[in-house]
């Protein structure tokens, strides 16, 4: 990964350049045009830029140090009289970023929905290296072989987050990480969860210098889930496609396949449900209440 693979930084506050503030009422302005293309894979690509909905996953990118460019809120609720949103507001100019307030026109297209949030971010994004994850004996990692349900992914971050695993490796074809419905379902996860995204070669590279243990999960695994001892070595939990299950490349680059035991008629677990069973077994010795 090359401009967009970088270490989270703040913009440095006080000798930042203040942003802009700008009131925009119609759809049809250029900032707002350039602003709703980020729906589309190929503009987030070109800009390395994506959008955030919500103050709350707004404020959580702030505090992570993650680059806010442009800060679009309602000009409604701001006139409404809304504390947290004019906080919001004066911090966001002092990083840099730039306003706008827009009508709810304008937040409606560019959240593609009715009822909007009051506030959209839009940040610069940020991946990490392969070379860069580190799992020390008793932590996990994710890896995904090409998952496409953007939702799935969210949930994956967010489960993810929650049970401390360093990150998460998307091998292959996948589905883009900062995408909207991604970044919705991660629920600000997408913050706090280094994300990797590597080519099949790319990862079996990586893979043969990988000190700890690969398990995978197979519907033809013959090992119960449970029984590897994820508290001694570092774990890397690989999960394969929503249809095809990993490749057979891919099963064969792991040190174990487990499979989770079923009752009833379904012939597997959704792949979040699956990795989020997974996670929480390789974390239980770390998590308690
Ligand atoms: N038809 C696919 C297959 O046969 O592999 C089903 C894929 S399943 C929907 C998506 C992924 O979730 C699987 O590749 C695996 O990683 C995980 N998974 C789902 N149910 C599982 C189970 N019972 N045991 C182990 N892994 C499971």
């Amino acid at each position: 990964m090359t401009d967009d693979t970088m270490k989270p930084r703040r913009p440095s506050g006080p000798l930042a350049a203040p942003g802009r503030i700008k009131e925009i009422a119609s759809v049809s302005n250029p900032i707002v045009k350039d602003i709703r293309a980020l729906a589309q894979k190929r503009h987030r690509d070109e800009t390395g830029l994506f959008l955030v909905e919500g103050l709350k996953l707004v404020l959580d990118g702030i505090e992570a140090g993650w680059e806010l460019k442009t800060l679009v809120v309602s000009k409604a609720a701001l006139q409404g009289g809304s504390d947290i949103l004019t906080r919001a507001v004066s911090r966001a100019v002092g990083f840099g970023a730039d306003v706008v307030e827009a009508s709810a026109k304008v937040l409606e297209a560019i959240a593609r929905r009715d009822n909007p949030q009051s506030a959209i971010g839009v940040f610069k994004r940020q991946l990490t290296l392969l070379a860069r994850v580190r799992i020390e004996p008793g932590e996990v990692a994710v890896a995904l072989d090409r998952v496409r349900d953007p939702g799935n992914l969210g949930t994956i971050l967010r489960t993810a987050d929650a049970t401390g695993a360093k990150a998460v490796v998307l091998v292959g074809d996948c589905v883009d990480p900062f995408a909207i419905e991604t970044v919705r379902a991660t629920m600000g996860s997408i913050f706090a969860v280094p994300v990797v995204k590597a080519r099949e070669a790319e990862f079996l590279e990586w893979r043969s210098g990988f000190a700890g243990t690969i398990v995978g999960t197979h519907m033809a695994g013959a090992v119960d889930f449970r029984e590897p001892d994820y508290a001694k070595a570092a774990t890397l939990l690989f999960m394969g496609n929503e249809q095809a299950g990993l490749s057979d490349q891919m099963a064969g680059a792991c040190d174990v396949l487990v499979r989770i035991p079923q009752a009833g008629r379904a012939d597997s677990l959704n792949l979040a449900v699956a990795t989020g069973v997974m996670l929480f077994e390789a974390r239980r010795g770390a998590l308690s209440l």
